[in-house]
């Protein structure tokens, strides 16, 4: 009598539950990976990050344990706000699985100044380096903070699609003397003369979306709104849930 009773209401609940499975698909957030440390950071950044809607994050202070372990089931795309001049086995293996598989990379900032001991990493998938010291002919590169600019949209992209084609202004801190490939996509410029003029671009990778961020020192950035929105889109963008 029982066993009949619960197996009808087991049947019933299964049909009634059948619309909130259907919504999982649409209401999923990008599994995000931010790794940090070897910088120093205004504290409000850990603020920014939860301004990051659509976004689900996991903070980790050090490449070295973010990687430790193949992480390719467990994120998206992997936001990299880290300051580190090689990076060791495993993790380097397991970074390169990570990207080779098609998951998302944004390298933000400092980052620029990362792996300078690994010419596939900044040539084939960044397609950028800031040089922390001269190399042969090519000399250091320079930053200057508090910097004023105007910022403007190079192409219609979904990853600066919020400006809707206008000019935004920024405060924040430029580079100069990177390397820049020239396979890279520039979605974002500023005729700025202690910047090298491409300041968000699409990496040369071909297996994965990657975008580089060169702006986001501290926050003044963070805060500005267009400039969230766009560190917002290209993580959604590279996890492939913004098209
Ligand atoms: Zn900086």
């Amino acid at each position: 009598m029982k066993c009949w009773f619960y197996c009808f209401l087991l049947i019933l609940l299964s049909s009634l539950s059948l619309p909130a499975q259907s919504n999982e698909g649409t209401t999923e957030k990008v599994r995000l990976l931010i790794v940090m440390g070897g910088g120093t950071y205004e504290s409000s950044v850990f603020r920014f990050f939860d301004t990051l809607d659509g976004v689900s994050y996991t903070l980790v202070m050090s490449d070295t344990v973010a990687f430790k372990e193949d992480f390719r089931d467990q994120y998206d795309a992997v936001l990299m706000y880290n300051l580190s001049s090689s990076l060791a086995e495993p993790a380097r293996s397991n970074l390169v699985r990570f990207i080779e598989s098609g998951k998302g990379l944004v390298v933000w900032h400092h980052a620029l100044a990362n792996y300078g001991d690994w010419p596939w990493w900044y040539q084939e998938v960044v397609g950028g380096r800031y040089l922390l010291r001269g190399e042969g002919e090519l000399p250091a590169s320079t930053y200057r903070q508090d910097e004023s600019m105007i910022a403007r949209p190079e192409k219609a992209h979904p990853v600066v699609s919020s400006l809707g084609g206008h000019p935004m202004h920024l405060y924040d801190e430029t580079y100069k003397g990177l390397w820049i490939s020239p396979d890279v996509e520039v979605l974002l410029s500023t005729g700025l003369s202690t910047s090298d003029g491409p300041l968000v671009w699409v990496g040369p990778y071909q297996s994965a979306r990657v975008v580089v961020v060169q702006p986001g020192h501290g926050s003044s950035a963070y805060f500005n709104l267009g400039f969230r929105y766009i560190l917002r889109d290209a993580v959604r963008w590279v996890a492939g849930s913004l098209e």
